[in-house]
């Protein structure tokens, strides 16, 4: 299997099940190369970081023992799952650079399979047809604190039971109306194992089988013996699932399978000020709350790719994590710390003005273009951008006071009457303003300093610091779409109220007046950048163009949030 364009870990996070695997080989259980383990999503929503996550360990274990990992769709409920979910998962386990081992799989090619399995029961005497009710089920299931009693069709023959589960398949029952349920034990303390339904009658269109089937096993029943089909050793799954393992482990017992795969749970990644559930955030899609499934605010992996998080950032983030049988809230700080971290060093810097004010540099000629040129990057090798430097220029309307009270420790930046480098360019000083209707300063006028690009002011001269800037006739307008963070309370689908009462009002602003160096128009989409001064930024997957610059917020150079209210 091909592996990711850099090694994953730098220092390795524990992993208990790494360590388990391990042992199983060097015990001469199995063989290294015979490691197989699988990604399992059912396609009813778009993958998010938590599943980001279980891709890293499962496809991550596989590469790591040389053994392989399969991606396969656990799609046993038709009512929820669509070929979109389907697409957009195989794109983004692609884009997390991770291959499959040969075909992806699917649950509901194993349909067959898993019908004359069902019939297998049923001649053991170990699965009947139920006509209880819903309601009545769960009456009949009791609590987990009271054993439940039998279902009054448990005792069925097997021929009265093939004959219904045949008629269930041809359509002849009405949705609800008969399940197959395996006959295991109304008593036991794992509810789990009270006679857990089998099959349902669905009379729905599936988007892989299409109206093949109006019964659907159950994921219960499926899954155990979807990887025993498929020879995976390592079945990997989350937490909530340890309770369903007895029932997993009962199937592969009764039923003649082709291998005995072995369940692990580990803890689910949870992050601060996150919402990591499909059905969650598909109610934010549905309800318009977002701009679609890939909106740059969603940690979604198609969001997070929209943002700029690069695969990269978030496999070493994943990666970095441990392992454990616990579940945990990790820090969204941590994780954006990775991708800085990586944006630093792989993301050239370029220069854009987000609030732009005009300065007219008098003692530069009106049609002279001067073609300075700067490092792409401060440490990397990564060549010389051109930036031309003209009469007219913009810089951030924020770099700017009038206050010439202001000393040169708190204000390092440009004051009426004083100096001030043009970050890879000339020192100039600002001489006069110009205002608008309400006062606020509208065109700055400067004069530059002559010989100072690369060279040091004469005596006398102290520039109070460095700001960035672009030409105002050379550079181009673009949009930039600036984010926050969608919700701004720390567990927003655990604490009190609604999920919306947690969502922050401010989370997306948009500036269409930004301008941006030129050769930033001509980056290839989903590109990112360091924007001197204001973050890191990626040219829009779907809407940049050089004509019509597109940029979206990644990340601030700095953690922010913490500082403004509602920040904790
Ligand atoms: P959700 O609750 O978001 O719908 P899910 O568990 O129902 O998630 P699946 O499509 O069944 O989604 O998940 C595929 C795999 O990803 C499973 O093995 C599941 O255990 C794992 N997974 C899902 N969420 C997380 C998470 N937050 N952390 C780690 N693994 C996860
Ligand atoms: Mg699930």
């Amino acid at each position: 299997m091909s592996k990711p364009d850099t090694p994953v870990t730098k220092t390795q996070a524990t992993n208990f099940i790494r360590d388990i695997i391990r042992a199983d080989v060097e015990a001469g259980k199995l063989a290294a190369e015979a490691v197989v383990t699988r990604f399992p999503p059912e396609p009813n929503g778009y993958l998010h970081i938590g599943h980001a996550k279980s891709i890293c360990v499962n496809f991550g274990l596989a590469q790591q023992f040389g053994g392989q990992c399969n991606l396969r769709f656990d799609d046993t409920n038709p009512s929820k799952e669509e070929q979109e979910y389907v697409d957009a998962i195989m794109d983004d386990v692609r884009w997390l650079g991770f291959t499959w081992a040969g075909e992806v799989r699917y649950a509901s090619d194993y349909f067959d399979q898993f019908y004359a399995w069902a019939q297998h029961l049923i001649r053991e005497g170990r699965a009947y047809v139920c006509d209880l009710s819903a309601e009545q089920a769960s009456e009949y299931r009791g609590w987990a604190t009271s054993p439940g009693k039998p279902s009054p069709y448990r005792e069925r023959s097997a021929e009265e039971n093939l004959d219904l589960l045949e008629r269930m398949k041809h359509g002849e029952f009405d949705e609800g109306a008969k399940v197959l349920r395996a006959k295991i034990d109304m008593a036991s303390p794992n509810m789990n194992l009270r006679d857990p339904i089998l099959y349902r009658i669905r009379k729905q269109s599936h988007h892989h089988t299409g109206d093949t089937w109006c019964i659907y096993p159950s994921y219960d029943f499926a899954h155990g013996q979807e990887d025993a089909i498929e020879g995976v050793t390592h079945s990997i799954c989350t937490l909530e699932f340890a309770d369903h393992r007895p029932l997993y482990d009962w199937f592969l017992e009764q039923l003649p399978v082709p291998s005995r795969p072995r369940q692990y749970e580990f803890g689910r990644l949870n992050l601060d000020y996150t919402v990591t559930s499909k059905r969650k955030l598909k109610r934010l899609v549905d309800e318009g709350h977002v701009d679609g499934w890939d909106d740059p605010r969603m940690p979604t992996i198609h969001g997070m790719r929209r943002r700029g998080f690069t695969a990269r950032a978030i496999r070493n983030f994943c990666d970095a994590l441990p392992v454990a049988k616990s579940d945990g809230v990790v820090s969204v700080a941590q994780f954006e710390s990775a991708v800085r971290d990586d944006l630093d060093r792989h993301a050239p810097r370029g220069m854009a003005v987000l609030n732009p004010l005009k300065v007219i540099v008098e003692n530069f000629s009106e049609d002279r273009v001067e073609s300075l040129s700067a490092a792409r990057h401060p440490k990397e090798d990564m060549g010389e951008r051109i930036l031309p430097f003209t009469r007219e220029l913009y810089i951030d309307t924020a770099d700017f006071t009038e206050d010439t009270t202001l000393s040169r420790k708190k204000f390092k930046r440009l004051v009426l009457g004083d100096y001030v480098r043009l970050r890879g360019a000339y020192v100039i000083k600002a001489n006069r303003v110009e205002h608008d209707v309400n006062g606020s300063p509208a065109v700055l006028y400067a004069e530059l300093v002559e010989n100072t690009v690369g060279e040091d002011p004469p005596e006398g001269i102290k520039p109070r610091g460095v700001i960035h800037w672009v030409s105002a006739t050379e550079g181009r307008q673009a949009t930039i779409r600036v984010y926050e963070r969608l919700f701004i309370t720390a567990s927003p689908d655990k604490g009190e109220g609604d999920l919306l009462d947690h969502i922050n009002p401010e989370s997306k602003r948009i500036i269409t007046n930004a301008w941006i160096e030129p050769a930033l128009a001509e980056a290839n989409p989903e590109s990112s950048f360091q924007f001197e001064r204001e973050g890191y930024f990626v040219a829009d997957r779907f809407d940049h163009c050089a004509e019509s610059p597109v940029f979206n917020m990644t990340i601030g150079l700095r953690d922010t949030f913490s500082e403004k209210p509602g920040g904790q």
